[in-house]
This record gives structure tokens, sequence and C-alpha cells, in this order.
């Protein structure tokens, strides 16, 4: 059978962080219940074009996934095993805000099969959490994580975010620290970005926040991947870090470009040469499920170049960059012979390097990732 992925969307959260852009809501929590119900049913719909398929990787994200209870996601995940085949080695997140876990939502969890936990830390300090909009202390996530292990999850990812207004470098390695000695073996650290129309984005106009000089935020950056390194994680993607057996398979699937299905509002899915989305209005998604359609909004059929960009600059992401072998199989035709010269071009710029099994970026490259990315769009 071949290999497919799934993504659950649930678009719900019990107040909006301030720079967040992500399409979920604080006010709908009444829609919940009915929510669970339109995304059985959207499961169902596709279970006969997966039926040659065997799953792989199943991450439930958000939105806040934690807000629904632990009987709402047995529902969810009990669907995907009656309709779908999945591997014996299946690995099944999900994503957890601190405060909003306790043991009796994670024993259901775990029991429900899902393998990996995902917690939204953000940052140890508490009037770091507060000027984020986030809903939980530092010690809602110390209790959460000590509960999700009594219950037996080993898999746990945290992200943590770095350039954030007011930030010192002191309070980043803090952070860093903390989680690294509470053996977090997989960490996910990102950079803030100001999205429109988010509170942060007003705020900055308005001057009552201010982002940190870029030279510190990349020496932020600089700085968690020696220490992590140091600490014996690997350094697998420019955001990821994971101690050996720990790299999270869901997120590789979407940067080695492999299919996934994704259910929900605003779900996103890339099958059988498709990129498709589901309407992002929750009301208007359970309307559409509760009617039997398929509530995609917006598919675009790839071309074998669109394939060939996409599969590029996700798989430029990956440290071990793109395996010049893979490419050669799923193309018929090396990077080299596509991209003629502007590889070269990005050699001589020390922003790649390559041999004759991969194509990776430099550390000048890291740095630069989005200037190399855009040089493998073709027209
Ligand atoms: S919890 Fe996550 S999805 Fe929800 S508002 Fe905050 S950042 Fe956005």
């Amino acid at each position: 059978m071949k290999p497919l992925s799934i993504y659950i969307h649930i678009p719900f959260c019990q107040k909006k962080c301030y720079y967040c852009d992500f399409p979920s809501y604080a006010d709908k929590e009444n829609l919940i219940e009915v929510y669970v119900k339109a995304l059985k049913k959207e499961i169902e719909l596709y279970a006969d074009q997966a039926a040659a398929y065997e799953i792989q990787t199943v991450f439930i994200g958000g939105g806040t996934p934690s807000v629904l209870q632990g009987q709402q996601l047995e529902e969810i995940t009990s669907t995907l095993y009656k309709y779908y085949s999945l591997s014996k080695e299946v690995e099944v997140s999900i994503e957890a805000n601190p405060g909003l876990l306790n043991i009796e939502k994670l024993k259901s969890y775990y029991h429900s099969g899902i393998n990996r936990l995902s917690m939204g830390l953000q940052a140890c300090q508490d009037h770091l959490l507060r000027n984020l909009g986030r809903i939980h202390r530092y010690q809602d996530f110390e209790k959460n994580l000590d509960e999700a292990r009594k219950v037996g999850f080993n898999n746990i990812n945290v992200d943590l975010m770095f350039g954030l207004p007011n930030q010192t470098m002191g309070e980043w390695h803090a952070s860093l620290k903390k989680v690294v000695d509470l053996q977090v073996p997989h960490i996910s650290a990102y950079s803030l970005i100001i999205e429109e129309d988010t509170p942060f984005e007003a705020w900055m106009e308005e001057g009552k926040i201010h982002k940190l000089q870029e030279e510190v935020e990349l020496q932020m950056y600089h700085d968690v991947i020696s220490y992590l390194k140091h600490q014996g994680y690997l350094h697998y993607e420019i955001s990821n870090f994971a101690k050996p057996n720990h790299l999270c398979k869901h997120n590789i699937t979407y940067w080695k470009n492999q299919q996934y299905l994704g259910f929900g509002a605003a779900a996103h899915s890339y099958f059988h040469e498709k990129r498709f989305y589901n309407c992002k209005e929750v009301e208007v998604y359970i309307r559409k499920v509760t009617e039997n359609t398929k509530p995609v909004e917006n598919s675009t059929l790839l071309s074998v170049r669109d394939e060939i960009s996409e599969t590029m600059f996700l798989g430029l992401r990956m440290m071990e960059g793109i395996a010049i072998g893979d490419f050669k199989k799923r193309f018929g035709e090396s990077p080299f012979e596509v991209y003629g010269k502007t590889l070269e071009k990005l050699k001589k710029q020390q922003l790649i390097i390559y041999n004759d099994d991969h194509i990776k970026l430099t550390t000048k490259g890291i740095d630069l990732a989005n200037m190399v990315f855009q040089e493998m769009l073709l027209d």
C-alpha cells in the first residue's frame, strides 16, 4: 500500500494569542460538538479515495485540540481507525496547550492511540507569556509535562519562540536550558513573525511594542543551534531539533513533499497531484459536510514543474537536504538537469553545497534560506 498522512484541524482556542493569525476562533466553543460530528463525517467521505493507502502519520493540530474533551478525541480517532488502514508504527500527534490539559484528558488521549504530544510552551517566563496573550503560566507546563509522562507519553515536543518583544538573551537561554533539563526529546524553535491583522501588528504600528533587532534575533537562532547540538539534539530541520528516534515523522512527510489529506475547516491537502483546502468558516464547513458535500474551497492541479519547485524548497528545509537519487526516481531527471546554472550560482555564493548524493543548505544558506527557496521556483 502507498503511504499517506492525515492532518486534522481543530479551529477552537480558549483565547486568541496576540500574535496569532492561524485559522482558529475563541468565541465558537458552542460549535465544538457539532464540529466533531462533521469531522467524523468528512473523514468518512474520503475513505474510498484513501483505500489504497496506508496511513503513516496523523497530526491533530489547531487551534487548540486540547479544548476538546477526551471522549471527543476518541470519537475522531476511532473513526479514523474504522475507515482507514493505519500502519502498525503509525505516529499520532496532538498539539496541546498547557493549562488545558489534565490527567484524565491525557489518559484518554493516550488510550485513543495518540502517541506523540506537542506542547505550545513558547517561553518559560510568565511575563513573556502574558505579553503574548497565552493562557498558561510556566508552572502549568511543568505540571502537564509531569502528568503526560505518568500517563505514558515519552514522544514529546515543546514549541519555543524567540525574538519576542523585550525578550533578553538571558531569558532565551533560560527557556532553552529549562526544557533541556526536563529532557524533552524534541524542540521546535521559531522566531516571532508579526502577522497582518493581529493585535501585535497594530501595537507595533502604534509604537507600543518593538521587535528585537535583526542581529539579536539571528544571534538567538545561532545560539539555539549550537546549544542544542551540544546537548545531543540533532538539528534536522531549520527550526526543529530532536534526540535520536524522536524526529517528527509527520512534518518530515511535508518537507519531503509527500501526500497528505487534511480534514476540518481550513485544512489543506496534497493528494493526487492536487493541492486543495477547505473553507475556513466553521459554520460553512459544518453545513457543507452535513449536506454530504466535500467542503473544498479551492483546488489546484499541480504541474510537474510546480511539484519540482515544491520538492526542492521544502526538501532544502531539512539539514540532510535533497536526496538526488530519490529526486531522479520521482521526476525522471536530476535537479542539476532541471536547475542548470542556478545551483552552480548558489554554490558559488556559498548558500548550498552538493555532492553526488545530496544538495543541502550551508550555514550561510540556512540564514538566507528564503533567498535560496526563491531561486527554486520554476516559471
Ligand atoms: S493557542 Fe495557538 S492557535 Fe490558539 S490563538 Fe494561540 S497561537 Fe493561535
